[in-house]
């Protein structure tokens, strides 16, 4: 099972190299080529680009220094393909530095040249186990959920030798990227950040994949790694529960067949994600409505829209990718807003690699690792400076600082100069809370072009309730429907939901969080020992890097706390409640200091007590450096 292409000899003759520099990003391409050929002079301090933001084409570079690099690559790929060294030149620290800084502009600091190799990931997978299991030790692991977290940590458990299990109620892996199956989704994260360090796929079809893509990225990983055949399909965990006596987790499952059955386990690994359950809306008269009706987590492929008038409930990152696809297809597209979305114009949204990069990725070695780099570096945390809170701000209902009130306005013009010709949408769409209170979403046009065509309506009028043929809005109009979709997002508050999940002293963990939920790093709860929390309370993100990189970084963390408990000989582990209490209190504050901690926008990041529960407020390398390894002190053991 291949997800990668292996680097390709060059083969091709002059021509065809010019052609492809002419695709090349070449702010990755030099330091490739300096890697491939060992030749670091190629990293001229002429040419260094300077634009370290997203987005910035050729990271700034002139078209002089561009046309200079594109001369240097060339002779380099020519001295590649004629003169191929026989053996693959390795890079030091003392290279890899000199390339980073190269390519950032700045000394790397000494932490920072782990974190970067291990993103990097040139040479084996430097996140991967370097211990493994006694066999003779009993112990296993039950993971639930066989999505990207999931999948990650039945990985590594297999790379430390540790048995386990996954428990996945679909039919199939992939979780979010198996359900969300809308007309359109696609990831808002370029590929080369949403992909494991240690599995890169060089061939992407394009910048941003679609579901179907995506999906079949995590199935390969799953085979190739070997997680598929411990994962039981179509069985759901009802309830967890930690028997006190024998530090083991009993697990209540329902079975394909619809019957009941125990496992056990000494460890569990809840990989069920955030964004999970469906949020339905309690809209008074929703039982009544006679058309069809489906969330968008749950499309209904069995109805064809076609030719149909249909009502969009919802209008947020989901309802964004699919708005612009359906609307060509239905007789009229309704859509209720309640609050608008910034929007970040990405005009390769939806483009294919062009062929020349992908000819680059193929064929020079290390390319797509670079380019990787660069995005970790330029989108990882870029923005967050902008999203931060500026206590001598006079009006944080519209923007935070000065700095998030120059992207407010650098992301109004766009709205602007895409609605131009449309004051009466222009007037609906653009928001009036700061950005980064919400997930902003990605857009190349195709929002405005949607919007504006002939059979779709922006209705900013609440709703009053739906009737058995439609929508009624509060000023009393009723809009006839045949087909509800709702794009009301997720229950991403109601963790782990509708699981029942008993600790010591026969706690369940849904009452002791009593709706705001908490854990020590996002991994952790006091009084559920051994039980582990992956994507869990505080470690999502809103401006800042890729998800993926979070789970790298909690699997890595739980896999050192089954070390511990392993080579210590401990049955359990349970965080103490004051190293639980003092983390959230300074997540809280950290929170605090955030666009989305201050602004009152409704978001799923708060929770029902108002509490930023979702989200992480610090950079990568600080998640990092917490989760690199357990500290022992942090825990009681059993
Ligand atoms: P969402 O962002 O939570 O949006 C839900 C929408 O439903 C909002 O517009 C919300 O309005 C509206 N809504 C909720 N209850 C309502 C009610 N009772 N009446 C009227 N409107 C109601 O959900 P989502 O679009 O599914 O996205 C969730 C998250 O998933 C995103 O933030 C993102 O992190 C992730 N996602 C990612 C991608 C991607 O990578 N490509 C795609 C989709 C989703 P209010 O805003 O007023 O509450």
């Amino acid at each position: 099972m291949a997800i990668s292409q292996e680097i390709q000899p060059i083969a091709g003759d002059d021509a065809e190299i010019h052609a492809a520099l002419e695709d090349a990003f070449l702010p990755a391409l030099l330091p490739a080529l300096a890697h491939a050929t060992g030749d670091l002079s190629l990293l001229r301090d002429e040419l260094r680009p300077v634009g370290m933001a997203p987005g910035i084409p050729q990271g700034g570079m002139t078209d002089a220094q561009q046309a200079a690099a594109r001369d240097l690559a060339f002779e380099a790929i020519v001295s590649l393909r004629d003169h191929a060294p026989a053996v693959a030149f390795e890079l030091g620290e003392a290279e890899v530095r000199r390339i980073t800084e190269w390519m950032t502009g700045s000394p790397s600091s000494d932490e920072y040249i782990p974190l970067l190799l291990e993103e990097l990931s040139l040479k084996d997978d430097p996140r991967a186990p370097s211990w493994r299991k006694d066999p003779d030790t009993a112990f296993s692991v039950a993971i639930i959920g066989a999505g990207m977290s999931g999948i990650l940590a039945g990985i590594r458990l297999k790379q430390a030798g540790v048995p386990f299990v996954v428990i996945e109620k679909n039919d199939d892996v992939g979780g979010t990227w198996f359900e969300n199956s809308y007309p359109g989704a696609r990831v808002d994260v370029t590929n080369a950040s949403y992909s494991y360090s240690f599995e890169q796929k060089i061939d992407w079809p394009k910048h941003f994949s679609t579901q179907d893509v995506l999906l079949d990225y995590f199935r390969d990983c799953a085979t190739k790694y070997g997680v598929r055949e411990h994962i039981r399909f179509s069985t759901e965990v009802l309830s967890a529960e930690f028997d006190e006596k024998r530090a083991t987790w009993v697990l209540r499952l329902r079975t394909p067949s619809g019957g009941e059955e125990m496992i056990e386990a000494q460890a569990v690994i809840s990989a069920v994600g955030q964004l999970n359950r469906p949020n339905m809306p309690d809209i008074p008269g929703m039982a009544s409505f006679e058309g069809e009706t489906f969330h968008s987590a749950r499309w209904n492929h069995h109805i064809d829209l076609t030719g149909k008038r249909v009502a969009v409930i919802g209008n947020g990152a989901s309802a964004a990718q699919f708005i612009p696809v359906i609307a060509k297809d239905v007789a009229e597209l309704h859509i209720f807003q309640r609050t608008p979305n910034w929007f970040v114009p990405v005009p390769h949204y939806h483009d294919e690699v062009p062929v020349g990069l992908r000819w680059l990725f193929l064929h020079i070695p290390h390319y797509a690792h670079w380019y990787r780099f660069w995005l970790f570096w330029t989108t990882g945390d870029g923005l967050l400076a902008a999203a931060r809170v500026d206590e001598s701000w006079p009006d944080k209902a519209h923007s935070v600082s000065a700095e998030n009130d120059m992207i407010r306005a650098l992301l109004t013009g766009y709205l602007q100069s895409q609605f131009q010709d449309r004051p009466d949408l222009l007037a609906k769409v653009v928001p009036s809370y700061p950005p980064a209170s919400k997930r902003i979403v990605l857009d190349n046009g195709v929002w405005a072009e949607a919007l504006k065509r002939d059979n779709v309506t922006l209705d900013t009028t609440p709703i009053a309730e739906i009737t058995p043929h439609g929508v009624r809005t509060t000023d009393g109009t009723v809009h006839e429907a045949d087909a509800i979709v709702y794009a009301t997002g997720f229950q991403a508050s109601r963790f782990l939901t509708p699981m029942k999940v008993i600790g010591r002293g026969g706690v369940e963990l849904a009452e002791q969080w009593n709706g705001d939920a908490r854990a020590y790093l996002g991994i952790t709860v006091p009084g559920f020992p051994n039980f582990f929390l992956l994507y869990g309370p505080n470690t999502n993100i809103v401006v800042n890097g890729s998800i993926i990189y979070f789970s790298e970084c909690e699997v890595r963390y739980v896999v050192g706390c089954l070390r511990l408990l392993l080579e210590e000989g401990h049955a359990a582990m349970d965080c103490k409640r004051s190293v639980h209490d003092a983390y959230n209190d300074r997540i809280d504050a950290g929170n605090q200091q955030m666009a989305w901690g201050v602004s009152t926008v409704n978001s799923w990041y708060k929770n029902e007590k108002g509490r930023v529960s979702q989200n992480w407020p610090f950079n990568l390398i600080e998640y990092w450096r917490q989760t690199k390894s357990p500290d022992a002190a942090d825990y009681v053991f059993v």
